[in-house]
């Protein structure tokens, strides 16, 4: 499979010619790794350029339907979590099933915000989310594990500051995997040892004796004792900061939400065809996005809509409310599943007979 280089900006025909590139079969085999072939399209599905719909169609017709199960399953994770976000709205905030048993602190470990944890895979993991805006999902829950289940961080923080960096930044799959992770969406906390990071990391990053070098009875008693490695012990604010004015360099501004409006998870090729395309982007203080991800944006914003304009919508405007139900979301690969599913395999069961 050809990788995405650099995440450059790509309209809609540059994707499909790219999923045509993407094998099923050796993406079921290898993305386990994070050396495997994983497709690295969440940032493009993210920003609606590329549906999971159209994902899922273009394999499908190369592929017969077992070689291309898994992928569409993976998709699939995705459309749950929209599913689960359509049902249940701003309590996803919230811890949903139970609550986060070692989750006490409010601020992040300072070793993990400078990436000196002494964990090497997991260091080159943060190190790659500042430089990239993207990791692995082996990256994402080896991270999520250490902050919520190792170090028993509340889940949000970690959700908060991770989200903020990513270029993919999507508030239902990032706030439930989180939750996934932490046992509060999830049967039971998931950890991961160093036997494990060895397994699916990079060979030159493997470790003997750190302090994930345990069993996972072990691990699972620390956590429940609220035991934590000392190097997680100093703890500081993530540092996230607005970068609204950052956003608004790039546009002119309106003052009023007329237009063609879309928002930085609609970005789609039917924008072509508008005269009067109108970026709607909410100041939303509680889930901040990073210069990488605008820049991301920007730059897709740039190459399929050039002569967008900005519509800024602070927290207090009067009209908050009807302006956003106004904006468009992203088409559902499984529009009729619209019951709350509190499994992913509880969806899955209903979703596969679907396609
Ligand atoms: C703690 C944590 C936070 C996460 N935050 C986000 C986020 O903010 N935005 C985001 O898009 N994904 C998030 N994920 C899900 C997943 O890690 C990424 O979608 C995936 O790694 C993106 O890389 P890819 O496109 O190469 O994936 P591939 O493995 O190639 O999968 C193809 C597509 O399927 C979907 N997908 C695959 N696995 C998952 C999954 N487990 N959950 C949801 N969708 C999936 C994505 O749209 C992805 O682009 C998170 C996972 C964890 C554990």
């Amino acid at each position: 499979m050809t990788k995405i280089d650099n995440f450059q900006a790509k309209d809609q025909e540059e994707l499909l010619a790219y999923v045509e590139t993407i094998n099923p079969i050796l993406y079921e085999r290898s993305r386990n790794s994070l050396a495997g072939s994983v497709t690295h399209l969440s940032p493009y599905i993210t920003c609606g350029t590329i549906s999971l719909n159209q994902v899922k169609d273009t394999v499908r017709k190369k592929y017969k339907s077992a070689e291309s199960l898994k992928l569409i399953q993976e998709l699939a994770w995705r459309d749950f979590f929209q599913s689960v976000y359509a049902s249940l709205g701003r309590q996803i905030f919230v811890s949903i099933k139970r609550e986060q048993g070692f989750g006490v602190f409010d601020e992040l470990p300072k070793a993990i915000i400078e990436a000196n944890t002494g964990i090497k895979i997991i260091d080159n993991a943060i190190n790659k989310l500042y430089r990239t805006g993207y990791l692995h999902n082996h990256e994402r829950m080896w991270i999520a594990m250490l902050v919520c289940n190792i170090a028993g961080i509340k889940w949000q923080v970690g959700a908060k500051w991770m989200y903020y960096h990513l270029i993919d930044g999507d508030l239902a799959s990032n706030t439930l995997s989180w939750q996934w992770v932490a046992g509060t969406f999830s049967a039971k906390k998931y950890f991961a040892n160093q036997e494990n990071l060895n397994k699916y990391g990079l060979s030159q990053d493997r470790q003997k004796d750190t302090f994930l070098d345990k069993s996972y009875e072990e691990l699972d008693a620390d956590s429940e004792a609220k035991i934590f490695p000392g190097i997680l012990q100093p703890r500081m604010y993530s540092g996230l900061i607005d970068n609204t004015d950052y956003l608004a360099s790039f546009f002119e501004q309106v003052a009023a939400p007329v237009g063609t409006l879309f928002t930085i998870t609609t970005i789609t090729d039917s924008l072509k065809q508008k005269n009067d395309p109108v970026l709607v982007y909410y100041q939303d203080s509680d889930w901040l996005i990073s210069r990488n991800r605008i820049d991301f944006v920007v730059n897709q914003i740039k190459k399929i809509a050039p002569n967008t304009k900005l519509f800024l919508v602070p927290q207090n405007h009067p009209d908050l409310v009807q302006i956003l139900k106004s904006l468009p979301s992203q088409e559902r690969m499984f529009p009729s599943l619209t019951d709350y599913y509190p499994s992913f395999f509880k969806f899955w069961s209903r979703a596969e007979r679907l396609i």
